[in-house]
């Protein structure tokens, strides 16, 4: 609760992210893509060919295509800064966003080769690795610790769900456990760790939905991401969408705003939410729904929301 009021000073009902790095670093913290080319099991034949049925990398690179994994991780950077200071004149500090496939998905000296690359640059102060949690080991967290006490480090696990049935469902080839065991292995080595989730996977019911929050708030995390499901092109998601529609439930706007700020209420209020919806380009996406609304707009509808229910982030953890 404590952290969560001095949130409110920010206007903000939830721990938000953002106002941590303000209150941590003195100002934002911009994260700046980069595509060191890993690949990932889910798609090289490890564990599956397809990856899970609703991944596009495509959809998810940077607008302007700055991160091309062919080029030097210093020259993506340099181009990566160039876009960013044009569009985001505030200051900030700028993080190297190792965001494509699963980026400790290779053996440790190659990935400290990539990440010191990165931390080589001089406007880089830190990294931010998103990675599957089958992708990381002991070895790999002690090196990343060693890092840490020099830069910030940050690592993303996409989670994606805490239920078995779904994580086969979305063909994500490793159950909720292993997410756990990675989350708490990182935690124990004393790096920032973070967990994606998408709200409304196929088979999942509202409660269900809400219960994760309960269930992630038990794991030593420092941040979460959240994102409605959507349904992207050129995914075994968006086929089987095309030719099912039924078996689909995409919130509408207004639904997810009530559902995510429900989800809020049962989090942990130490947990800092860094992401609550997500963002394609528009050309990848099969449903509209949410016309031009963006991210920063469902921000400020969710917080009106749980300003509305008298509610903050953790009002319903644990009750
Ligand atoms: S979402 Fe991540 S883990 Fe799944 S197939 Fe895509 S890159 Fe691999």
């Amino acid at each position: 609760m404590k952290k969560v009021q001095k949130n409110l000073k920010y206007k903000r009902r939830y721990n938000s992210y953002t106002n941590w790095c303000k209150k941590e670093f003195g100002s934002r913290l911009q994260k700046v893509s980069v595509n060191a080319g890993f690949t990932c099991p889910n798609r090289d034949g490890t564990i599956s060919e397809g990856g899970c049925i609703f991944c596009n990398n495509e959809a998810f690179s940077p607008v302007l295509g700055y991160s091309a994994p062919e080029e030097p991780i210093s020259l993506q950077i340099d181009k990566g800064l160039k876009f960013i200071k044009k569009r985001y004149r505030k200051p900030a500090r700028y993080v190297a966003y190792f965001q494509s496939y699963s980026n400790t998905y290779a053996d440790l000296s190659m990935l400290k080769k990539k990440y010191e690359e990165a931390l080589k640059h001089p406007e880089i102060t830190g990294i931010v690795i998103g990675t599957r949690p089958d992708c990381i080991d002991k070895d790999k967290l002690l090196y990343l610790k060693n890092l840490s006490d020099k830069y910030f480090v940050q690592l993303e696990f996409g989670v994606e769900s805490c239920f078995d049935q779904t994580l086969k469902t979305i063909n994500r080839g490793h159950d909720f456990e292993c997410s756990r065991k990675a989350i708490e292995l990182s935690a124990d080595v004393g790096i920032y760790t973070c967990a994606h989730l998408i709200l409304g996977l196929p088979g999942e019911s509202k409660e269900q939905i809400l219960s994760q929050a309960d269930i992630i708030s038990e794991l030593p995390l420092h941040s979460i991401k959240l994102r409605q499901l959507q349904i992207v092109k050129n995914t075994n998601l968006a086929e089987d969408y095309i030719k099912n529609p039924q078996k689909f439930r995409l919130f509408e706007l207004s639904e997810y705003i009530e559902l995510v700020s429900r989800f809020i209420e049962r989090t942990h209020p130490d947990i800092y939410i860094e992401r609550i919806s997500g963002e394609v380009p528009p050309k990848y996406n099969v449903v509209k729904s949410w016309g031009e609304v963006r991210s920063d707009t469902v921000i400020e509808l969710v917080d009106k929301k749980l300003a509305e229910l008298d509610s903050w982030q953790g009002k319903f953890y644990n009750t």
